[in-house]
């Protein structure tokens, strides 16, 4: 018997990103983390190469630690290299309109200048023992504090109502517990963040984030998002929101980027991951993987392999997330392997743009990405990849409703919501040592780790074992592995 599960992805209203340019349009997304000198820059210069390269949005430095305009917002600094009379966004945006490129404003509004903290102490980031988080001669601001929940909506406003922006990007969203370099800066203590969180939960703020902190921090960011995106659709009703929260935004946004200490193996289909997972996690909202080309923060001019950059491109467009290319500083760059690799795909795209319209994942296989991504989840997301299984990934798991499956494969743990799926005799894969939260089979055995083999008895099955009676069976998991069989 052969039922298929019905699965709708659940997203309620205040999840609903609004239909918009990037929900129409195949994207082709260039971003630019602009330094402090690129306010000189030539504008025009930049248009031309991202017309060339055939890219149709460019995400760039507007304002938050440095504006890229003259703004005239209290607590809000022009960069220093902004000549005087010069509109060096504004320019950008008149010129991009012109060749059909649009424009996704970039904020940071995590860091501030030592003049703002000056004559608000109370709006920033406070360590345990009360001093300030200072990197680089900027100041951390806290997402409870009156930057954040007042100051920052001015200095947006001031920018929406200015410039025909296509969208806006935050970076560095929330209280980050490390900086720059690594070093851990810990939870913030300001008084804002105390006074809510004894509030909440009657008791001080913990030395380490544990679950409440975490919730508390989430919970900040989240009504933080919800007023910036009020404030976009009420100022600009046509612009997109982005960060790197999934609430009230119209695009999910991921990097695929590299970091010297971080432990191998490098993970070759992280393009594919973000961008499956975002889409048919959130429906509706444009995955945006954002392909970072250094190789790790200390390195912010070398570039990571061609191979890898291209990798990552042809990953994002072939699940149905936007083209992407992120380069530090102007399209001038040092190291130009990057961006000459990213320049010929970018025009492929373009020329072949009307069969990257619409897509929709025509999947038979639900992949259910849980919080680990371990070796399981990765082991199964590269099986099905390389032996070309079209195989949809969710972690979203406020389901019920329409979407067949002919297989769901759960690597972390079968949730109890799977539980009427397998009753009514819908097809289930389990690849995890943590038990499933319904019983699916009877136990016949529980063993702490497993070096032995799996014996193939029916050759019919399995065509391609042929040769074999065997197969090499290392253990199903770190602790205990279930041996289960249907019934
Ligand atoms: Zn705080």
């Amino acid at each position: 018997m052969k039922i298929r599960l019905a699965i709708l992805l659940f997203t309620p209203s205040l999840l609903c990103a609004q239909p918009g340019w990037w929900s129409t349009e195949p994207i082709r997304w260039v971003q630019t983390n602009l330094r402090e000198v690129d306010a000189a820059m030539d504008t025009r210069r930049l248009v031309t190469q991202l017309a060339e390269m055939r890219a149709n949005v460019v995400l760039m430095g507007m304002g938050g630690i440095t504006a890229y305009y003259p703004t005239r917002t209290e607590f809000h600094y022009p960069s220093p290299y902004l000549p005087a009379g010069r509109d060096m966004f504004g320019d950008v945006v008149k010129e991009a309109h012109a060749r059909g490129i649009r424009v996704v404003g970039r904020y940071d509004l995590s860091k501030t200048q030592k003049a703002a903290y000056d004559a608000h102490p109370e709006w920033f980031f406070r360590k345990a023992d009360g001093d300030a988080v200072v990197y680089n001669g900027l100041y951390s601001t806290c997402i409870n504090g009156g930057y954040y929940r007042g100051q920052a909506m001015k200095i947006l406003a001031e920018g929406l109502e200015r410039y025909d922006v296509d969208g806006l990007f935050f970076n560095m969203f929330g209280n980050q517990s490390t900086d720059y370099s690594g070093a851990y800066v810990g939870l913030c203590h300001c008084d804002s963040c105390r006074t809510a969180y004894r509030t909440l939960f009657a008791r001080e703020i913990p030395e380490r984030a544990d679950d409440d902190y975490r919730r508390f921090l989430l919970a900040s960011s989240r009504e933080v998002s919800e007023t910036i995106g009020k404030l976009i659709r009420q100022k600009r009703p046509n612009a997109g929101y982005f960060n790197y929260m999934q609430e009230y935004t119209d695009g999910i946004m991921s990097e695929s980027n590299t970091a010297v200490r971080r432990a191998l193996p490098l993970w070759p289909y992280s393009a594919s991951d973000n961008v499956n997972r975002a889409l048919n996690s959130q429906p509706g909202k444009l995955p945006v993987n954002l392909n970072m080309q250094f190789v790790d923060y200390w390195w912010r001019f070398a570039t990571v392999p061609r191979q890898e950059i291209a990798l990552r491109m042809w990953q994002n467009m072939a699940h149905g997330g936007a083209l992407t290319f992120e380069v530090n500083g102007t399209l001038d760059l040092q190291d130009r392997q990057a961006y000459e690799t990213a320049k010929p795909i970018f025009q492929w795209a373009a020329a072949n743009q009307q069969q990257y319209s619409g897509q929709r994942s025509a999947a038979g296989v639900l992949l259910l990405g849980g919080p680990s991504r371990g070796d399981a989840y990765r082991g199964i997301f590269r099986l099905l990849t390389e032996e070309h299984i079209p195989f949809a990934v969710s972690d979203n798991m406020e389901w019920q409703g329409k979407r067949p499956f002919d297989l769901v494969i759960a690597t972390d743990w079968a949730p109890r919501g799977l539980q009427q799926y397998v009753e009514q005799g819908g097809h289930l894969l389990v690849a995890s040592s943590r038990p499933p939260e319904f019983a699916i089979a009877r136990v016949i055995a529980t063993t702490p780790d497993v070096k032995g083999y799996l014996r193939v008895r029916n050759h019919a099955f399995f065509p391609s074992l042929a040769d074999t009676d065997l197969l090499m069976l290392d253990g199903l998991g770190h602790s205990r592995s279930r041996w289960c069989r249907r019934p």
